[in-house]
């Protein structure tokens, strides 16, 4: 057994200051049981913990780490810039600089406002949509997480499907009615929904690639497009939560990947490269009713400082390296395959489903998991947290949750993917 003193003993000290100990309630390793690690350091593709042992990292800070940890250029520019003040609370250049590479990124934005967190993006995006349309309801699907924002935590997946608590205490009962849900993959249950509630839906907010109940697959079905049909009849917006995905399976996305344009697009993780950035952007005309431009208030002390801005622009610069996405995506399919094979020797069921950089392998006797209820169903989630503390042990650090995605980086080469593999062999063995 790896020594974990240290990180015992400060899991001890932080669950009497903090709930759970964490700011953020999956990183309690609740559903996996053991010690979460306490990091002290990260670098390329490894984090290491306050006792001195190294992981090979696949949560890659819930995905901002697309170039891995602490990347050089990254580092260097953020230093610059902080050197120079870190938020005026007034407009800086950074901020022109990092719109035009986003605009230029995301096929579907024309405008795009800057906020701090994937959440505020969502809310914001939502409560423009409901400006636009003069609508309240909205749609989204069962599992998908779109932030801890009110409206959203109904049927939401991650840490509250994590934790069977899909709806908070503390939203409001009324308020949590202008919510409405409809399965994952599932149109017809969409059309029962704006059949119900004529000229009252102001939009559906989606993951096109949902990360949240764990990867699911859902454009296989043309399932994308009819929601964009459906919206456009029906005078709604679609909203594209592309905040794990952005940037993550393509330069410009989801909508680049599969070719289908959302009238908004709420960004995340990686747009801040490790730095708190949310964005959400659009079409000019609906963005032009955001204050002080139009009717539709939202603010930020710190949204679009300096620091934020660069950390992001010299990211998201470097995603467009030509081959980028498609060694990315080779490193990943390569693990995902390994780690199929692994699980297929050792006589443990195992699915996977993988987009671009990111995946989630499942442990069902399932054909293929498409929703969320096949994985509270149909999913070995006791033996996910065996597996998860056994791959912990080996020296490689998952999301702990089978409801979590995984995450490749720039910096994983193809001994860490191969490293990996024969981590979970052993892991495996020792579980069978
Ligand atoms: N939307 C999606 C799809 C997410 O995955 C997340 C976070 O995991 C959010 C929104 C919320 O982002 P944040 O945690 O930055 O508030």
């Amino acid at each position: 057994m790896s020594d974990i003193t240290r990180s015992q003993n400060d899991f001890d000290q932080a669950r009497k200051l903090l709930p759970g100990g964490v700011n953020s309630p999956v990183r309690a390793f609740k559903s996996v049981g053991g010690t979460p690690r306490f990091f002290a350091s990260a670098n390329g593709a490894y984090v290491h913990d306050v006792d001195g042992n190294r992981y090979i990292d696949y949560v890659g800070s819930w995905g901002p780490m697309i170039l891995g940890h602490a990347h050089p250029d990254v580092v260097k520019g953020v230093q610059e810039t902080a050197a120079l003040g870190m938020s005026f609370g007034a407009p800086c250049e950074l901020e022109i600089e990092l719109a035009k590479l986003v605009i230029d990124m995301v096929p579907s934005i024309d405008v795009i406002r800057f906020v701090n967190s994937g959440t505020e993006a969502t809310m914001s995006a939502l409560r423009l949509a409901r400006g636009f349309t003069g609508r309240d309801k909205f749609i989204k699907f069962d599992g998908g997480y779109h932030g801890h924002a009110d409206g959203f935590l109904v049927k939401a997946g991650s840490g509250a499907a994590t934790f069977g608590e899909p709806d908070s205490a503390g939203v409001p009962v009324d308020y949590a009615k202008l919510t409405l849900t409809a399965p994952f993959n599932d149109i017809e249950a969409v059309k029962t929904l704006f059949a119900e509630n004529k000229g009252e839906i102001a939009c559906i907010i989606v993951e096109p690639v949902p990360g949240n109940t764990g990867v699911m697959l859902l454009h296989d079905n043309g399932f994308l497009q009819a929601l964009r049909d459906i919206c456009d009849a029906e005078g709604a917006l679609l909203i594209f939560d592309e905040v794990m995905c952005g940037f993550r399976v393509a330069a410009g996305g989801a909508q680049e990947r599969f070719g289908i344009m959302p009238d908004l697009t709420c960004l995340g993780k990686i747009i801040g490269g490790g730095l708190p950035v949310g964005a959400y952007g659009g079409r000019e005309e609906i963005m032009r009713k955001i204050s002080p431009d139009g009717p539709v208030y939202q603010a930020g002390t710190l949204s679009g400082n300096p620091l934020a801005m660069r950390a992001g622009l010299e990211t998201l610069s470097r995603l467009r390296t030509p081959g980028f996405y498609e060694e990315l995506e080779r490193k990943t399919s390569r693990l995902v395959e390994g780690l199929l094979d692994g699980c297929k020797a050792a006589g443990i069921p195992a699915v996977a489903n993988q987009v671009g950089g990111m995946f989630t392998v499942f442990f069902t006797d399932l054909a293929a998991v498409t929703c969320c209820s096949d994985v509270s169903s149909h999913c070995d989630l006791a033996f996910f947290g065996r597996f998860f503390n056994a791959m912990l042990e080996e020296g490689v650090y998952l999301a702990p949750s089978q409801y979590e995605a995984a995450f490749m980086s720039a910096a994983h080469t193809d001994e860490d993917v191969e490293n990996t593999i024969a981590a979970a062999n052993r892991a495996l063995a020792k579980l069978t």
